[in-house]
Formats: structure tokens, C-alpha cells, sequence
């Protein structure tokens, strides 16, 4: 159990969730048709995209290719994870994620000697890649789902208690669905 009190297999996986999703058709509101977007075309929309994940590295324009093969990567094993198929050999993500050093650093704390593990990302890619895998080493494959409304596409981890989330939002697929279902019992 973390110190916030969520066990680990519900703690978010964002970086999973947002890589996946990345190149996945999204709706619009009122759009009858989702698009997909690439949002690795330039680092401005691949800012966009991946802010809310925090990096501590920036995102280059070399840095572009790499993003789009680990979104295509993390993509694939997230669906295969999800239906409980054979998952492809992560070589993008293991790849990436070697690019990265690390070291121990010695911390005298009140008088007690601690030893920490220092990671240095050669690159954003590099950095998400690690963060990737971290989540996915702590996952519940049977907690990530893609959503449960037939035109739609998307994964989500669902983090609540009893675990029977079906739709990636309820705005708009949760409502749409029941509202389906609701006129489909109607005489
Ligand atoms: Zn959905």
C-alpha cells in the first residue's frame, strides 16, 4: 500500500493509458466519426500530449520517431494485455529504456546512512519508456480494458474498488451506451 492508501494494482498507469490512446481515434463531441491524430509530427503536439505526464526532460525534435514507435508499441501490448492475447516482444520499450543510467547516491539522514538509485534519461523517450514499464510491472492485466462501447476504442485501467468499469468515460461513451440499451427495452 502507497503512503496515499491506494494499493499498487489501482494506482493510475497514465503513461500506459496516454501512449496507448495516443493513436487512437478520438471522437469529437457531435462527430460521428472519431479521427486519429498524430500528435508526433512536431514537439509542440507531442507537448501537448504528453504534459500531463510530467517529464523532467524535455521533448526534442529528435526525440519525435522514437515517441511514435514507443506509442505503437505500447499500444499493441496494451490491447494484447487486455483481451489476454500473446503480447509482442517490447523491443521499442526495452531499447529505449536502456538508454538510461543509474548510480546510488549516498544520503546521511539524522545520523543514519541511506542509499537512493539516481536515474539519468538520455532523452524524453528514454525517460517514458522507463516509466512504462515501471507501471506495466505492477499492473493488473485484468483491470485494463478497452472500452466497452463498440465504436469506441480506447484504454482505460480501471482503479475502482470493485474493479467493473466498462466504458473509458462516462462522457460520452458511458451515457450513450446506457441510453442505447434504455431505448433497445423500450416496446
Ligand atoms: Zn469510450
Amino acid at each position: 500500500v502507497s503512503p496515499s492508501g491506494t494499493p499498487p494494482i489501482r494506482r493510475q498507469v497514465p503513461v500506459l493509458v496516454v501512449l496507448a490512446n495516443s493513436q487512437r481515434p478520438r471522437r469529437a463531441p457531435h462527430a460521428r466519426q472519431g479521427r486519429a491524430e498524430d500528435h508526433f509530427t512536431s514537439v509542440e503536439q507531442a507537448n501537448r500530449l504528453l504534459a500531463p505526464l510530467g517529464l523532467t526532460r524535455p521533448i526534442a525534435e529528435e526525440d519525435l520517431d522514437a515517441l511514435s514507435a514507443l506509442a505503437s508499441e505500447a499500444s499493441a501490448v496494451a490491447s494484447s494485455l487486455a483481451a489476454g492475447r500473446p503480447t509482442p516482444t517490447p523491443t521499442v520499450i526495452n531499447e529505449l529504456a536502456s538508454r538510461a543510467l543509474g548510480h546510488r547516491r549516498l544520503e546521511i539522514r539524522n545520523g543514519a546512512a541511506e542509499s537512493t538509485v539516481v536515474w539519468e534519461y538520455s532523452s524524453a523517450a528514454c525517460e517514458l519508456a522507463n516509466r512504462l514499464i515501471q507501471e506495466l510491472g505492477a499492473l493488473d492485466s485484468t483491470r485494463l480494458r478497452e472500452c466497452a462501447r463498440p465504436e469506441c476504442t480506447l484504454v482505460f485501467y480501471d482503479t475502482t474498488r470493485p474493479g467493473t468499469q466498462r466504458w473509458h468515460a462516462e462522457d460520452p461513451c458511458g451515457w450513450t451506451e446506457r441510453q442505447r440499451r434504455r431505448r433497445r427495452h423500450q416496446p
